[in-house]
């Protein structure tokens, strides 16, 4: 079974094949950089008005490509997978599903991948997830699916004209034995066909720096893909220790520092003072990374716009875009 006439909607008209995420990258030199947001599924209606309401403001601003996290629990998939059809089809952005190899046959696998090209997505995320209810408790495969995010990868690109990206992790992924290990993993992934990836969220740009070079370093060919940085700009200090403890990670000291030094000693965190010392973060992280020649920038947006949009202003990247 190959899906191979992956439809997509261009300005003027269908095609039969959707541009892949590095074909958007490719700007010419002058070009502002591109940058591209990230949005999770909605639970319930209120959060799918609310995820709309984001969209159709990132759409004025042009990302380059917008992504979906895929989460566990079925209504949540069902939702998932119509509502970044409906992207594809009623919007003007470039959608990437994101799909984990969570609870899922190779059968249902398959049939996923298989929802996503019937909707027109042809770009996808490979992520092996984590697993359900403890995110760092002992990962077991199902039965009958896959142990690792390379065997999705060909998977994937066995099933058709599909063009697909993986994570990678600057800090190293917290399951790795140390970072060369982690480089070979991620080098693993794009020689079975990945053509980019996208960092976990870090707040050092040398990790980032230093994650480029180890991949160079180890294989030079599979070292020019783009890896995309992704930034979180934090506007809740309480919802970005939880999303760290969740990856197994944690602010480092300093910013640690900085960010409760703006939440105050008070019951409740003073969210203005924290947003406001997020924003600026992200924006030194945008300024740094861009000098050192990022491909791209991809924002954790939480399906809100405003925080994102603050950030590519000061960098310059909205106004040019609305
Ligand atoms: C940009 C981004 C987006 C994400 N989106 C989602 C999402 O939408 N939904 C979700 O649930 N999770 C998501 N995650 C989290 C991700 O699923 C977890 O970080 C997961 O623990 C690792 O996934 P992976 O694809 O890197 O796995 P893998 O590359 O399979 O690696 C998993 C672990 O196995 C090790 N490993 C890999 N291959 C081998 C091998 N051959 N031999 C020995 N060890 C090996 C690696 O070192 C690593 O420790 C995302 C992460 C990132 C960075």
């Amino acid at each position: 079974m190959t899906f191979d006439a992956v439809r997509g909607r261009s300005s003027d008209g269908w095609e039969t094949r959707t541009p892949s995420i590095v074909d958007r990258l490719r700007t010419d030199a002058s070009a502002p950089i591109p940058f591209s947001v990230e949005f999770s599924p909605p639970r319930d209606e209120a959060a799918e008005a609310r995820l709309w309401r984001a969209v159709r403001e990132f759409e004025q601003m042009r990302p380059a490509f917008v992504s979906m996290t895929y989460g566990a629990g079925g209504s949540t998939r069902d939702r998932t997978v119509r509502v970044t059809g409906q992207i594809a089809e009623e919007t003007t952005l470039l959608p990437v599903a994101h799909l984990t190899a969570v609870s899922h046959s190779v059968d249902e696998l398959r049939s996923m991948v298989g929802a996503y090209a019937d909707r027109g997505i042809s770009n996808i995320l490979v992520l092996r997830g984590d697993p359900p209810g403890d995110p760092l408790g002992h990962w077991e495969k199902h039965p009958h699916g896959v142990e690792y995010a390379e065997e999705l990868v060909s998977l994937v690109r066995d099933l058709g004209d599909f063009h697909v990206g993986v994570a990678s992790f600057p800090e190293g992924h917290y399951r790795a034995v140390d970072l060369d290990q982690d480089t070979r993993v991620l080098v693993d992934k794009l020689r079975a066909g990945a053509e980019y990836s996208i960092t976990q969220m870090f707040f050092d740009v040398d990790d980032y720096l230093r994650l480029r070079d180890r991949v160079v370093a180890c294989d030079p060919e599979q070292g020019a893909k783009p890896i995309i940085p992704e930034i979180m700009p934090i506007t809740s200090l309480r919802t970005v220790r939880r999303a760290l403890a969740l990856s197994g990670s944690a602010l480092p000291k300093s910013l640690d520092d900085r960010f409760t030094a703006a939440a105050g000693t008070g019951a409740e965190e003073d969210r203005a003072a924290v947003r406001e010392v997020g924003i600026a973060l992200a924006t030194e992280m945008g300024e740094r990374l861009i000098a050192e020649g990022a491909p791209a920038l991809h924002f954790i947006t939480l399906n809100f716009a405003r925080a994102t949009r603050e950030v590519l202003t000061n960098l310059g990247l909205c106004a040019a875009r609305v």
